[in-house]
């Protein structure tokens, strides 16, 4: 008998690299209510937890970007793709929610778009080879 394994579930840019893996498929998350970016916490790996993520080859910005919204700004640090420097996400600002400054470390912002599940960029592959053969006569 083997313990059930969990199901990691990967996106990438979509410049097809790899930056996310996740036990939480990005369909279950919750949508942010302002810009409808989905909210992926980032676990403690020390804690037990059955909710694992993780972004990997991107980079984050060590200064926050200040964003300009209708009812005031928030400041975000990007988390940017290390290939093609798109956004994949961000973090916010503590100033934003509590007292203190700097990074709140523990929840990502995806933002919608910009992540493309790796069995959607598979699909789309063997699409875009179907597409190929109906154009190609002979
Ligand atoms: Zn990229």
């Amino acid at each position: 008998m083997s313990s059930p394994e969990k199901i990691i579930h990967t996106y990438h840019c979509i410049c097809t690299q790899l930056v996310l893996a996740t036990t939480t498929p990005l369909s279950t998350l919750k949508p942010r209510t302002s810009d409808s970016s989905l909210i992926l916490p980032l676990p403690d790996l020390s804690a037990t937890t059955n909710h694992y993520a993780l972004l990997t080859n991107t980079t984050l910005d060590t200064a926050p970007t200040i964003i300009r919204l209708e009812d005031g700004f928030e400041k975000r640090y990007f988390h940017k793709c290390n290939r093609c420097d798109l956004s994949v996400g961000y973090s916010l600002d503590k100033s934003q929610s509590e007292d203190g400054k700097g990074m709140k470390g523990e929840v990502v912002f995806l933002l919608q778009g910009g992540l493309v599940g790796t069995e959607n960029m598979k699909a789309a592959k063997d699409m875009e080879g179907e597409i190929g053969r109906v154009g190609v006569k002979g």
